[in-house]
């Protein structure tokens, strides 16, 4: 039997990953259907079965399902707390918080940026969730800047309901012009970018 290894490399081994060491960001994106409600929910229950202490937030603009959850398209749900605006969050977030989860991002304003990176910063893992490009394919600004800012990046894709190839665009059906719009299976479909019309 070898002793133990303390010494790797000239290093000493990394301490292990642990809130009270410092937080960090991940963020999952991707095109309507792609399931990245699902994932969020996947890992905060995965943190509660862990015992760590979790609180979920959505923007009180996201009034597809009920307000005091979040939902994946296939209904599974999880209590969270709806807020109007992105500082909110820090009034509404407890201190022994260990782990953070924003859904459907691209409904806030772009404090909720600073707010991500401020939580990160007091040790907690930060999960967000969110679309990264409009019904036009174009970037959403503040989706963008989080995938730069976190250290965990996470692209989830669909299937293009036309063609059956990877999709990452959501292509609205019907409704008006503006860039955030409520809906879900029955105002947008996956698309492919061969399939996607703009
Ligand atoms: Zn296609």
């Amino acid at each position: 039997m070898s002793k133990r290894k303390t010494v790797v490399n000239g290093h000493r081994p990394a301490a292990p990953m642990s809130w009270s060491h410092g937080g960090w960001m991940e963020i999952v994106v991707g095109s309507m259907f792609s399931g990245k409600t699902q994932e969020l929910i996947r890992r905060l229950r995965l943190a509660q079965i862990a015992r760590q202490k979790v609180q979920v937030f959505n923007s009180a603009l996201d009034v597809r399902y009920a307000k005091d959850h979040i939902v994946s398209h296939d209904l599974v749900k999880t209590p969270s707390i709806a807020v109007a605006k992105a500082k909110d969050i820090l009034t509404r977030i407890d201190s022994d918080t260990q782990v953070v989860g924003i859904d459907e991002v691209q409904f806030f304003d772009a404090d909720i940026i600073a707010v991500c990176e401020k939580l990160a910063g007091e040790g907690r893992r930060v999960i967000v969730a969110g679309l990264d490009q409009d019904f036009r394919g174009e970037p959403f600004e503040t989706t963008a800047r989080l995938m730069a800012l976190s250290e965990f990046v996470t692209k989830n894709l669909a299937i293009c309901m036309l063609c059956g190839n990877p999709a990452n665009r959501s292509q609205r059906l019907s409704g008006g012009r503006k860039v955030v719009e409520v809906g879900a299976a029955d105002k947008y479909e996956a698309r492919c970018r061969r399939c996607f019309k703009r």
